[in-house]
């Protein structure tokens, strides 16, 4: 199958090699000149395992606009401020017949996606995976077995041929997937997890295993949980857990899958970058809004991650 990443940075890299590694045609675009221009000059990525047995593996990689290929399937790994400016400057390469698959964190890219592709060929899920970008044309693949987890649904919840074909060259790549007829429960499963460690591990700069390691990380949990699901249950929404699993999953990631690991919100955050929190945590507020509930707690974390993002700036 023949795939081209939108967003070569952490984990479209590690999406687009290990699909390359499984025997699939791969390119990647992107927008940020030092990443094209090292992976170029360098003849591909640097891509480690858990900080070892760093290799050079040969990539395809162009900015939007030289960009003329014609893929089976786009696998789109922006932050969700990047994605629009994205979409413009690659929409000459879009067509009717394509699929697009994302599993970026948040809520927002759905509807940019919508605007370029049609909704049967939207496939949109959640990486359960942890993966750094070094800097420019380096990666460091987190977790040593496989490539994580991953849970993914059509749009219009109706898988079809093309749909099964991904999820075979998926599994072929070892990204361990689960495809789901419940579109929103799993995104906003998700969303509900980030919204309670990237939030709270970025803010107070520490892995997810330190916050696990506090006697009162499940309470401070529970309350983003349970905000978070009454804001769902007004609105419709199926959840794929019920509010029991959904801490269960906050502990099981935390304490044993990646401990050692500081979310991609406190790695945006350390390096100056604004974070993607506004289509977290404020997009559960948001969500609340339509349905005359106030989310206080995730307003307030909203707040406090914006005030640490001015902070850092204006130092
Ligand atoms: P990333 O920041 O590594 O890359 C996204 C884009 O930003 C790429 O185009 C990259 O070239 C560019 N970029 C990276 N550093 C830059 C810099 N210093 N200056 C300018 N441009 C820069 O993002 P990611 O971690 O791959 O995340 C993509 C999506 O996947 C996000 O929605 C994220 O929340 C989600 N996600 C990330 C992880 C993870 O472990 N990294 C896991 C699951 C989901």
């Amino acid at each position: 199958m023949k795939f081209t990443v939108l967003g070569a940075g952490a984990m479209g890299y590690r999406y687009g090699v290990l699909l390359q590694e499984a025997g699939n045609q791969v390119d990647f675009v992107d927008t940020w000149e030092s990443n094209v221009e090292k992976v170029r000059e360098q003849g591909g990525v640097l891509v480690s395992r858990d900080h070892q047995n760093k290799r050079l593996v040969p990539v395809n990689v162009y900015y939007p606009e030289e960009y003329q290929g014609k893929p089976d399937v786009w696998i789109v790994f922006t932050k969700q401020m990047q994605l629009a400016d994205f979409l413009k400057r690659t929409a000459h390469c879009f067509s009717e017949e394509q699929y697009v698959l994302t599993c970026m964190n948040g809520m927002g890219h759905v509807e940019k996606l919508l605007k370029y592709f049609k909704p049967e060929k939207l496939m949109a899920g959640t990486a359960l995976v942890a993966t750094v970008l070094n800097g420019s044309g380096d990666v460091d693949f987190i977790g040593a077995r496989g490539a994580g987890t991953m849970n993914l649904a059509n749009y219009t919840e109706k898988p079809d041929k093309k749909t099964h074909d991904v999820v075979v060259e998926l599994e072929k790549a070892q990204f361990n997937p689960n495809l789901t007829t419940n579109f929103l429960g799993t995104l906003l499963a998700k969303v509900v997890f980030n919204s309670v460690v990237n939030t709270l591990c970025t803010l107070f700069e520490i892995t997810m295993g330190e916050f696990a390691s506090y006697p009162g990380a499940d309470e401070l949990s529970m309350q983003l949980i349970n905000e978070a699901y009454d804001i769902c249950e007004r609105a419709g929404i199926q959840m794929l857990n019920t509010r029991q699993e959904e801490l269960e999953s906050v502990n099981y990631v935390s304490t044993v899958a990646n401990p050692l690991h500081y979310p991609s919100m406190y790695q945006d955050m350390s390096h100056n970058r604004p974070t993607e929190v506004d289509y977290i945590n404020g997009y559960l507020v948001e969500l609340g809004r339509k349905y005359r509930y106030e989310a206080t707690t995730h307003a307030f974390l909203t707040h406090l991650v914006h005030l640490a993002e001015h902070t850092r700036q204006s130092q």
